[in-house]
């Protein structure tokens, strides 16, 4: 039931199983963080991982770290500990580059082995459009922009490859991966984009048949500023695929410094360059804090906290595009109002802090492990109170900077 005072949400919170967790990261005092699906906040592990990978590792060890503290694994360790969350097996996922740079290495290698045309959503994650189109004036396939509400149906047989989001980044809706996999059957290798869903939904992505996902480290993760993001390819899949930045640590054997290219067994022919360590070990010691929770209470939670918010803001009579409560929806929501941008600024002057996606989206979201049912009810009422006395129409809040 979806709480209708503050006690009520207070009460929630009681009883919450994960509220154990938000002792686990460091938040600064007097801020509701709303923005988790964008930038996770840190782990007190993580900040501590880099402070002693800098002293002891990095200034202590120098080189020899690379082996005496598994530097080198790291890409491997942090794909096993995402493999469990997104039900992959443990060798099948590896930590490089970003997703840009994944969808590209993926798409590329998934086209040359079946030639033919790469389909994305209209509507996706501009950054993921920008890379095909980039793969397409390359290599010459064709690009296919696909509605926003084209269902599998849309998968007719030219398509070789179509980039397609789990969790939409704007409106949280979630894709049924199962069933476009089954549509797509093995004429469409489809490449989930895992960004807003990985560590917050409970995916699958074995059971569903899916064979190839990239995903991000700083988001739901909590990886850090800029933290790598991962590729998973199914194990038989990956042995068959070249990816065309065919660098050194993607090597089968890369410290033998032998002349021709020989990419390693599986997945890890994936990786490209050195990989980034202070980045790679924050990602690490973030990724700990999911080993004994289980995914799905995750999921339910962030269900509920965005179901809870979602009531608050229609008795604000604020528009919402998200899925309603008795849909699956990723871990955010989106409400519209046409002063969105400066509404979002008077928050985060009062501690708020959510983002602003254009037109007129306020994008809040709600990752579970530190946040409870009072933190979203106050935020609400943050909300509501600069809603009514129109605050945010102060000169200050219009100002755009660089990053919304
Ligand atoms: C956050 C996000 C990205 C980010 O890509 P980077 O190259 O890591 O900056 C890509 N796609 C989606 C769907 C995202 O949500």
């Amino acid at each position: 039931m979806t709480p209708a005072t503050r006690e009520e949400a207070s009460a929630l919170d009681d009883k919450d199983p994960l509220a154990r967790h938000k002792a686990r990261f460091d938040l600064p005092d007097g801020v509701i963080y709303l923005d988790g699906n964008s930038l996770g906040p840190p782990p007190k592990a993580a900040l501590a991982r880099l402070q002693s990978t800098g002293e002891a590792e990095w200034r202590g060890g120098l080189i020899k770290s690379w082996n005496d503290a598994g530097w080198i694994d790291l890409p491997k360790t942090c794909g096993a500990k995402i493999a469990r969350l997104i039900g992959a097996r443990d060798d099948e996922v590896i930590v490089a580059d970003s997703v840009s740079v994944n969808i590209f290495k993926l798409t590329a290698a998934l086209c040359a082995k079946a030639p033919g045309a790469i389909a994305y959503h209209a509507d996706e994650f501009p950054t993921d459009g920008y890379i095909l189109q980039g793969l397409s004036n390359l290599t010459g396939s064709p690009l296919i922009s696909l509605a926003p509400d084209a269902s599998h149906g849309a998968l007719y047989s030219d398509i070789s490859v179509l980039v397609k989001s789990v969790v939409h980044y704007k409106t949280a809706a979630v894709a049924d991966i199962a069933a476009w996999e089954t549509a797509a059957q093995n004429h469409v290798a489809i490449i989930w984009d895992l960004s807003h869903a990985t560590g917050v939904l409970n995916i699958d992505m074995q059971a569903a048949g899916a064979r190839y996902g990239v995903g991000c480290g700083y988001k739901y993760l909590n990886g850090g500023p800029g933290a790598p993001a991962f590729v998973y390819v199914e194990r038989r899949a990956a042995a068959t695929l070249n990816q065309p930045l065919s660098g050194w640590m993607g090597h089968a054997a890369p410290f033998d410094f032998a002349p021709d290219y020989a990419p390693a067994p599986g997945v890890e022919r994936f990786a490209c360059g050195t990989p980034p360590i202070l980045s790679l070990s924050a990602l690490d010691a973030a990724l700990e804090i999911f080993a004994d929770i289980d995914i799905a209470a995750i999921e339910t939670k962030a269900k509920l906290l965005g179901d809870l918010f979602l009531a608050r803001c229609a008795a604000l009579d604020l528009e919402s595009i998200s899925p309603p409560p008795s849909k699956r929806r990723g871990g955010h929501v989106s409400v519209r109002f046409d002063h969105g941008y400066e509404v979002v600024q008077a928050l985060i002057a009062h501690g708020v802090i959510g983002d602003f996606r254009e037109p007129d989206l306020m994008r809040f979201g709600f990752s579970p492990l530190f946040l409870g049912y009072r933190d979203v009810w106050d935020a609400a009422e943050t909300l509501r109170n600069i809603l009514e006395t129109e605050e945010w129409r102060e000169a200050k809040y219009s100002m755009r900077r660089k990053v919304t």
